[in-house]
């Protein structure tokens, strides 16, 4: 995996658009670790990056002209003009199951901080989802140099200072999470804004670990037990719509749900999220603060967002 990704990093100018999307989604999809090593194997030569020093050649906009999905109708994230959502009335309540107690691993990609759930086994079906059953994959956050930026999505033009992503795959209709991701229907993302006010606890355990992964390619194990559904906001309601990944290849495969309700981080927690490094130790002055890790809305078009206002519980 490392040495086709390894030539197709060196020769990568001279691939056409359409081959290295489909060779980023499968790297993206089917080994994030060996997508994160060769892709961004440091700061110099990051293939995409948000405050890098080469965030000019590598950052959002450069992306619609290396991956072509990022141009396409159906991009994420966008912004939530809550008086034209849609009711739509009764769809089924959301429901979601996660597991508790397995080791996971705590990621510094260089671009967020993320925690892959490594296979374990859960379920979040029903709402837009209909019958099909999704499983958890990783999820990861986005967040601001300041409070009140950071979030992805923005709600009638308000940005919420961070946003998590809980990424799902559709076990139901393919075999894998490569398979899944570049399907329409392949993923569901969860998303909760945050805010800055009262700790979170159960976001503490993984926070609390982040000095140790201060830089890129940096990993721990947490084995804590955690319920990931401690990480949604209670008796909220959310809008749904068709979307896309938010980072290279931007793969138009996702179905988006998002709480209206935000969660509570305290200051002290968004603070270490900042003091994460896009780059690795060995960048020295190159390590330069993650911060504003987050994709510019993008136009809905003829979309519609729906606004569900009972979720159903749990
Ligand atoms: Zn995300």
């Amino acid at each position: 995996m490392v040495k086709i990704g390894h030539s197709v990093l060196c020769f990568s100018d001279f691939y056409c658009n359409c081959t290295r999307t489909r060779i980023v989604l499968a790297l993206w999809a089917r080994d994030s670790q060996a997508r994160d090593r060769v892709f961004e194997p440091g700061c110099a030569t990051a293939y995409y990056s948000y405050t890098c020093p080469k965030v000019k050649e590598t950052g959002p906009v450069t992306w619609l002209e290396k991956f072509p999905e990022a141009r396409g109708a159906r991009q994420s994230p966008v912004d939530i003009v809550t008086s034209r959502s849609s009711n739509s009335g009764s769809v089924p309540p959301l429901t979601f199951r996660y597991s508790v107690h397995h080791p996971r691993s705590i990621v510094n990609p260089g671009y967020c901080w993320r925690v892959d759930e490594n296979g374990y086994n859960s379920e979040l079906r029903g709402g837009p989802l209909g019958s099909d059953v999704y499983k958890l994959q990783q999820w990861h956050c986005h967040w601001g140099a300041k409070n009140g930026e950071g979030s992805e999505h923005t709600v009638d033009g308000r940005s919420f200072s961070g946003e998590l992503h809980l990424v799902h795959w559709n076990t139901s209709k393919y075999n894998s999470f490569v398979e899944a991701a570049g399907q329409a229907d392949g993923l569901a993302v969860l998303g909760v804004f945050i805010m800055v006010g009262s700790k979170h606890e159960e976001l503490h355990k993984v926070v609390r670990l982040l000095p140790y992964i201060q830089h890129k390619g940096d990993k721990v194990t947490m084995s804590e037990a955690l319920d990931p559904a401690n990480l949604l906001p209670r008796g909220s309601g959310y809008w749904t719509y068709p979307g896309s990944l938010t980072t290279p290849p931007c793969t138009e495969s996702v179905t988006w749900i998002l709480f209206k309700q935000p969660v509570e981080v305290s200051a002290e927690q968004l603070a270490l999220m900042r003091k994460l490094r896009c780059g690795e130790a060995s960048c020295g002055e190159e390590a330069m603060e993650l911060l504003h890790n987050y994709r510019p809305t993008l136009p809905l078009g003829n979309r519609d967002i729906r606004d569900i206002r009972d979720y159903g519980g749990h």
